[in-house]
């Protein structure tokens, strides 16, 4: 589906680092910064860190190809597209990288009350975000996390459900591509997949990487905020990019489990701080189908920094920040 992948182009620069500002400010103490990029998941992929060896720019595209094979229900004859046509009610083989990412997306789910859920690719798929078509309105049976059972290799459906992976596989990749770069002996860089991002150690410039959050808004780019990483990662999630129109209402790419519809609520944008990227990428989903209140709790329970903004999509008077640990002011 080509138009939704420019779609995701757009709307996945929600966070970007203070490169300009870097570059007004450089100076001769500077040390020397590679930079690798690409595209991957209908977005975009870069890699910058400090320090050597250096580190090829194939290594990182190759290792993505191989994800992608496992991971993309945009490949026909992927890992999980293969899983997704598997029949139900049998032990099917799976990948250790498959069994990994689908444990990580339970352990979300089973925290968040069900409302960071896998499973919802029917859904998603029905209402025209998906990599597949679905004509049919999923049935509450279809979706559901409970309906994968996990043991060493394998995996279980009680039900014919659709694994999609597209809110945790960016952040996934993220941390798995630091590990590349840890295995290397790099440990000062900067890892952003679709505005999913990694820091570790400082950066050129001797100072903790920064990140800026954007303003959710549909159609112009403004910073909300600027925060300072220490060996962390951020995720955001919104609606506000990446929406379509329905019967003259605008929906969001993210689905209620509970009710298998996009959330309807004014929830528009959040961020999440935590040492995972992968975790960080799905609780910001989570974020935006919860009602606040219960996120900052999971937030508090889990130690994780978390910025929600509510409000109407393209008016930024209305506009109401919600914070937890290091977005306080
Ligand atoms: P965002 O940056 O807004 O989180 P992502 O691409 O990371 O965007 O995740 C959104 C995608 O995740 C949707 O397009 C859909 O494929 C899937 N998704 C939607 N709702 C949920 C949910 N409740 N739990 C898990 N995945 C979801
Ligand atoms: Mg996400």
């Amino acid at each position: 589906m080509p138009h939704l992948q420019l779609y995701k182009v757009a709307y996945k620069k929600k966070l970007f680092y203070g490169g300009i500002a870097l570059l007004l400010f450089a100076c001769s103490s500077e040390e020397n910064e590679q930079i690798l990029q690409g595209k991957t998941m209908g977005t975009t992929w870069m890699v910058k860190y400090i320090g050597s060896p250096l580190i090829q720019q194939k290594i990182i595209e190759d290792y993505l190809q191989q994800f992608n094979q496992v991971a993309s229900t945009y490949i026909n004859d992927s890992e999980i597209s293969t899983l997704n046509q598997s029949p139900i009610n049998k032990w099917l083989p799976i990948s250790p990288q498959l069994e990994e990412i689908i444990k990580l997306s339970i352990t979300v789910s089973k925290q968040t009350d069900g409302a960071f859920d896998i499973t919802v690719g029917k859904a998603v798929n029905y209402w025209g975000f998906g990599a597949d078509n679905e004509k049919q309105q999923p049935k509450k049976y279809e979706i559901g996390y409970t309906n994968i059972i996990l043991k060493k290799n394998q995996l279980y459906k009680k039900k014919p459900i659709y694994i999609d992976l597209s809110a945790i596989a960016k952040g996934y990749a993220v941390d798995k591509i630091a590990e590349i770069l840890q295995s290397a002996q790099i440990n000062r860089y900067l890892i952003e997949i679709g505005g999913e991002i990694r820091t570790k150690g400082k950066n050129k410039k001797q100072q903790f990487w920064k990140v800026a959050i954007e303003q959710p808004n549909p159609v112009q780019r403004i910073i909300m905020q600027t925060i300072e990483l220490k060996n962390q990662a951020i995720a955001s999630s919104g609606s506000y990019r990446n929406f379509k129109q329905y019967n003259g209402k605008t929906i969001s790419h993210t689905i209620d489990p509970s009710t298998a519809k996009p959330i309807t609520h004014n929830i528009i944008a959040s961020s999440v701080i935590s040492s995972s990227t992968a975790l960080a990428d799905a609780y910001a989903t989570a974020f935006m189908v919860l009602p606040i209140k219960r996120s900052l709790e999971i937030s508090k329970k889990y130690s994780l920094s978390t910025l929600l903004v509510s409000g109407q999509m393209g008016d930024p008077s209305t506009l109401k920040k919600h914070y937890s640990g290091i977005f306080q002011p």
